[in-house]
């Protein structure tokens, strides 16, 4: 266990230089106080979680203070947004403090979000405020827990300064954590500017220090980049089988290293809706759920473009060509062990798509659907679950093609499919309602709200205690909440 000035600093992205990043300082917040840590994200520094409610780490985490190893950096990235290209965005409002190294060896970026303007602000005031803070915290850590790739979040300290959104809030910061902050938009940034010297730098970077066994291969460069198709392939499959919409997969939000990265109006489904559009600036539903599969293509294309100076077009083509079928394998397969199958069947993709066609007209809790389909044998579990269906004699089919494929599938007893079942269907996912509840009660000062969800997160399959409330379906103000852009 570290205390907070024994961490261990090796700042890689910042010896790049100038073309890369640009050195800014952190401006501090007024007052700033801890909302909520992440022990377990703790524990990837070896920090001890007593330092978490010292002042000193409110101080360091809200711009006050600052390691004499840190050299923090805006970083230079452009991207598509919306479909369309925007030739320079940046860290408008987060700086890369520097990478921590810990004591297994793994290399961690601290990413201050919030941490005021840098020259990559445009017309932004490089704050963030503390609703869509806890709102990054929350999802972070809960997709980490769901088995789902995602940065980490370390912390959230509030403040009392000032930050005008459509009304005045309060300014917080965010500590980010991942392997690498770098995203599909430095490569564009470095194509479209025509920098190939830095391009090829870039690439030698990522390469070198996240994929080096693609060194191996005849062609590293390639064989990189089919990894991170293959990586998105499997990362989008699991906010699909899992019912997370990420709301702006613009290509600057896209991480080099295949994890769900840059939260803003994301959600989990309540009711399954194939349409459903979170991000109440998406008009045309370009993000939507079911868009985000072929959006995950879209975005590695832009990639590949980018890459054209290294690579093959055929070859990247070729690489691209990977990203649908293994998106379907991954998603079969977790859809399957999802409906407690051991064995595949090739119509089991059908019995999928059935059982969303009939939720989707029926307004079915998509998380607790699959909850108590475990919670007993096929047979029961289908009578108890049919009254939330509208379609009745449409459910009642495919109830007994379900009950027939689990007979097939081999017998267990109910106790084991229950235990089989449980691990990979959560009771607890992060329902807009309740951020939302937990965002009021810390807007008024109170943050045991947020620090009780995030707990009951951290284990999102197993039962837990007294925590039935946070396993329910939204009441009705809870629904269909709006969530904005702003941020
Ligand atoms: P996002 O849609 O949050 O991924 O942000 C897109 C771009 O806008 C990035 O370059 C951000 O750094 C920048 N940005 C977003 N909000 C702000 C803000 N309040 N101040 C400065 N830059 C911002
Ligand atoms: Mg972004």
């Amino acid at each position: 266990m570290k205390a907070l000035d024994e961490l261990t600093f090796d700042n890689r992205f910042a010896r790049l230089g100038d073309a890369f990043s640009t050195h800014v300082l952190p401006e501090p917040l007024d007052a700033p106080r801890l909302v909520v840590a992440s022990k377990a994200a703790m524990a990837l520094l070896d920090l001890d979680p007593a330092v978490a409610e010292t002042s000193v780490f409110a101080e360091l985490f809200g711009g006050h203070k600052l390691w004499a190893e840190a050299e923090p950096r805006a970083m230079v990235y452009s991207g598509h947004q919306f479909g369309g290209y925007t030739p320079q965005l940046g860290d408008g409002r987060g700086l890369l403090l520097g990478e921590v190294y810990n004591e297994a060896g793994e290399h961690w970026d601290l990413h201050l979000k919030g941490a005021g303007m840098t020259p990559y602000s445009r017309m932004g005031d490089g704050r963030a405020v503390l609703r869509s803070s806890i709102r990054e915290f929350l999802a972070s850590e809960a997709l980490h827990a769901l088995g789902i790739p995602s940065s980490r979040a370390l912390c959230v300290i509030g403040s009392s300064t000032p930050v005008w959104r459509e009304k005045q809030e309060r300014g917080a910061m965010v500590l980010r954590l991942a392997h690498s902050h770098i995203r599909f938009g430095h490569f564009e940034y470095f194509y479209y500017t025509k920098k190939p010297e830095q391009q090829a730098e870039l690439a030698e970077h990522v390469l070198n220090l996240h994929y080096p066994e693609c060194r191996e291969q005849p062609e590293p460069y390639l064989a990189m980049f089919r990894e991170i198709v293959e990586r998105n392939a499997e990362m989008i499959a699991k906010w699909q089988a899992y019912g997370f919409c990420h709301g702006v997969m613009n290509t600057d939000n896209m991480s080099i290293l295949g994890i769900t990265f840059d939260f803003g109006p994301f959600a989990f489904l309540d009711d399954f809706d194939a349409h459903f559009i979170c991000n109440h600036s998406d008009h045309e539903g370009r993000y939507s759920f079911s868009n985000q599969v072929p959006i995950g293509q879209w975005n590695l294309s832009a990639l590949a473009q980018a890459l054209t100076p290294f690579i093959s077009i055929d070859a990247l083509k070729e690489a691209l060509g990977l990203y649908l079928p293994l998106y379907q394998a991954h998603y079969l397969d977790l859809m399957r062990r999802r409906l407690g199958l051991t064995t595949a069947e090739e119509d089991d993709q059908t019995l999928v798509e059935g059982l969303l066609k009939l939720m989707q007209n029926s307004g079915v809790d998509y998380t607790l659907f699959f909850r108590r389909l475990g919670d007993e044998s096929a047979e029961l579990a289908v009578k108890r679950l049919r009254d939330d269906f509208v379609d009745l004699a449409r459910f009642d089919a495919w109830a007994e093609r379900y009950k027939a494929r689990v007979a097939r599938d081999g017998d267990d007893t109910q106790e084991q499919r229950r235990a089989r079942m449980h691990a990979v269907n959560p009771l607890y996912i992060l329902r807009n309602y309740l951020a939302q509840n937990a965002i009021a009660a810390a807007e008024s000062g109170d943050y045991s709200e947020v620090r009780r969800l995030h707990e009951v997160l951290t284990k999102p399959f197993e039962e837990q205690a007294g925590m039935e409330q946070y396993a329910q379906r939204p009441p009705d103000w809870g629904k269909h909440l709006e969530i904005s852009c702003s941020s």
